[in-house]
């Protein structure tokens, strides 16, 4: 079975197993105990704090542990909802993930509103400079790039432009980060990340905050994090990250992403040759190397996600499916697709260690696919 399913989630690589295993047998402690185990945990903890802060090029201070991007998001959205003003709005893109779209319209109501995006899937800046010389938001929320298509976001001029009004931004960057190099990331006044999708454990992820304000709790009972998020921290899986981390900054420094990138793009044209009538999304414009976000000319998304599977491929639709129930992407709606091109969506997120073999066997399970759904097998 080939898994072309990492933007959901990604295997645990095995050095981040080594360094769970490790931490798990030679640092037992609780990071606030203030013995001798205590203080080995917390040196770890710091050491680890200090690493992720230099991947991102932030002080180390700004980094808030968290159970993963859901939490961190939801963490930071209820920040700005207890401490901006009454009258404030915030700015969202169109294709926030769920856990960034939902937690802003639940606190911010009408006061929350939606930075839209072109055809091609990136944020309109037109829009976006124009509204902003007009009003002034209390956030601006733009991920660096998308979960289901794909295409890389413009959070650097994105930045700049709030930074000339003073307006913070925050930046979900799950999909970036372990993708593309981290560095430069920490500008971002917010920032998240979440370390299975690069080769980290589940259930694990940060907030990254200016130091110098403090972020109110979602959680009360304990003072960890310098009182920003209550609950005893998880060494173990924090250590684990960032020795996921460390060896996908590696791999991106050395430019092996670069032959990856080649190979799906192989993948894109003969898939355009072979199912006559498909489409790739955002195909015009930089998208990350690992995924390709495709419109199928028929057969439902369903139908063609159980094909695949049948034929050794686990593919995706793209969207957040939690109930098991589909819904149509708002990514590809806020795109302007058309509700029956939507339908019709499959992405294919590879990962690191995903050959240019298995990416040929894509291609080839595809067309046969195609062909059964063509002729009504
Ligand atoms: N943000 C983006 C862009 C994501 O793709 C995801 C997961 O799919 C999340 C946030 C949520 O992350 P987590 O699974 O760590 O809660």
């Amino acid at each position: 079975m080939l898994y072309f399913d990492h933007n959901a989630t990604a295997p645990v690589m095995r050095e981040a197993r080594e360094a769970w295993l490790e931490a798990t047998e030679k640092i037992p402690g609780n990071a606030s105990s203030q013995h001798a185990f205590g203080l080995a945990a917390n040196r770890a903890m710091t050491d680890a704090r200090e690493k992720l802060a230099h991947h991102l090029g932030c002080h180390p201070l700004d980094i808030i542990w968290t159970s993963g991007a859901t939490e961190a998001n939801n963490m930071l959205l209820h920040h700005f909802a207890q401490t901006l003003d009454a009258k404030s709005e915030v700015w969202i893109s169109a294709i926030e993930h769920p856990c960034v779209h939902d937690s802003t319209k639940h606190y911010f109501g009408k006061r929350a509103k939606l930075i839209p995006v072109k055809h091609d899937g990136v944020v309109d800046m037109e829009w976006f400079a124009t509204e902003m010389a007009d009003t002034r938001p209390g956030l601006v929320a733009v991920m660096a790039a998308n979960n289901e298509t794909g295409v890389i976001q413009p959070w650097r001029e994105l930045l700049a432009i709030c930074q000339t009004y003073e307006v913070p931004f925050f930046s979900d960057a799950v999909q970036w980060l372990g993708k593309m190099p981290a560095q430069g990331l920490g500008d971002c006044d917010y920032l998240t990340g979440a370390a299975h999708k690069f080769g980290g454990p589940r259930g694990v992820g940060f907030l990254k905050a200016p130091h110098k304000h403090k972020i109110n709790s979602l959680l009360f009972g304990g003072k960890q994090e310098r009182g920003q998020r209550a609950g005893t921290e998880n060494l173990p899986i924090i250590l684990s990250m960032l020795a996921a981390l460390d060896v996908r900054e590696k791999q991106l420094a050395e430019g092996h992403h670069e032959t990856r990138a080649v190979w799906k793009e192989k993948f894109e044209k003969l898939l355009l040759r072979q199912v006559p009538g498909s489409t790739v999304v955002g195909a015009s414009v930089p998208r990350l190397w690992n995924t390709v976000s495709a419109l199928m000319p028929e057969g439902g998304q369903q139908r063609w996600v159980t094909r695949l599977d049948k034929a050794g491929f686990a593919v995706s639709t793209g969207s957040a499916c939690t109930t098991g129930k589909e819904e149509p992407s708002h990514v590809l709606t806020a795109m302007g697709f058309k509700p029956n091109e939507v339908a019709h969506v499959l992405r294919f997120s590879s990962g690191w260690e995903t050959t240019a073999a298995d990416w040929e066997a894509l291609e080839k399970g595809l067309a046969k696919v195609y062909s059964e759904v063509h002729h009504g097998k």
